[in-house]
């Protein structure tokens, strides 16, 4: 595990670097709205891959749910459960599937412990992985969640709708 992967051990801190981002993407909503959705998710993919990859194994589900997650990526489960854990948990906590690793779910659910901000998100249940946001990135999506003029046609595409 490198020194960037044991920042998820440190939840409580990471939550609150996860608030700021939110705060500012969604500050960025206009300017993203005027150079285009669909340019402003290009121009973002890599560096969240980057960055989200170095600490949390990002694979770029384009519906991030870390907040919801104890800051744990669920699609590092070999399942890819969204609202784990599974039945087949091993004793100490390990995985069914691959017994050399901890399950996702109990790291999820200890690191939300930790958590003051979003720590209490993990009760809520998750939808689906939606296979239209695979690639794209989560953080536009968090930018334009808020915001009652995200156009259809992103609605459509990506099947997600403002709060
Ligand atoms: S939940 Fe999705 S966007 Fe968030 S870190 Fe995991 S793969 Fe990346």
């Amino acid at each position: 595990m490198s020194v960037l992967n044991r920042l998820r051990d440190y939840p409580h801190i990471i939550e609150v670097a996860y608030q700021l981002t939110e705060r500012v993407f969604q500050s960025l909503h206009p300017f993203f709205k005027r150079i285009g959705y669909e340019r402003a998710d290009r121009l973002l993919r890599l560096p969240e891959k980057l960055g989200k990859g170095a600490v949390f194994n990002c694979q770029m589900c384009g519906q991030c749910t870390l907040h919801f997650t104890g800051m744990t990526c669920p699609m590092g489960c070999p399942k890819n459960l969204r609202n784990g854990p599974c039945g087949g948990v091993r004793a100490g906590g390990f995985c069914e599937v691959d017994a050399s690793m901890k399950c996702v779910w109990v790291e999820a659910f200890e690191r939300s412990q930790k958590m003051k901000v979003y720590g209490d998100d993990i009760y809520q249940i998750q939808p689906p992985l939606n296979q239209q946001n695979v690639g794209r990135s989560a953080f536009i999506n968090i930018a334009f969640l808020k915001h009652a003029e995200m156009p259809e046609a992103w609605q459509t595409q990506t099947g997600l709708h403002h709060e």
